[in-house]
């Protein structure tokens, strides 16, 4: 059976859509084709505690970050749509942020 089920764009919020992808196992984010679009250049991250979205110019990314490993895995994923749930932001978590992203690169499969 094809469900078809449209909702609101979890990056924008303005558009509906049926295109989601999973953030983490389990977790449907929708994005519609414009923000799909905007992932093509830029990283979005998705805080999944307050729903807050982060958009970055991918190589502006790069280009700041000093972690040699960090930044050959990023230079690796570029080329992908990367649209990423994150379980605290910077405002939930203002000291924990970085951390949290460090960590997550590491296990980040392309
Ligand atoms: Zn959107
Ligand atoms: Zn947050």
């Amino acid at each position: 059976m094809f469900e078809y089920k449209l909702d609101n764009c979890s990056i924008c919020k303005e558009e509906y859509t049926s295109n989601h992808i999973e953030a983490t196992p389990g977790l449907k984010i929708y994005v519609c084709d414009n923000c799909f679009d905007a992932a093509k250049y830029n990283f979005i991250w998705i805080c999944l505690s307050c729903g807050k979205v982060y958009i970055r110019p991918k190589a502006l990314v790069i280009r700041n970050i000093k972690d040699h490993d960090l930044k050959r895995a990023y230079i690796l994923c570029q080329d992908k749509e990367i649209i990423q749930g994150i379980e605290m932001c910077i405002e939930c978590d203002p000291d924990g942020i970085v951390n949290f992203l460090r960590s997550e690169t590491v296990g980040m499969e392309c």
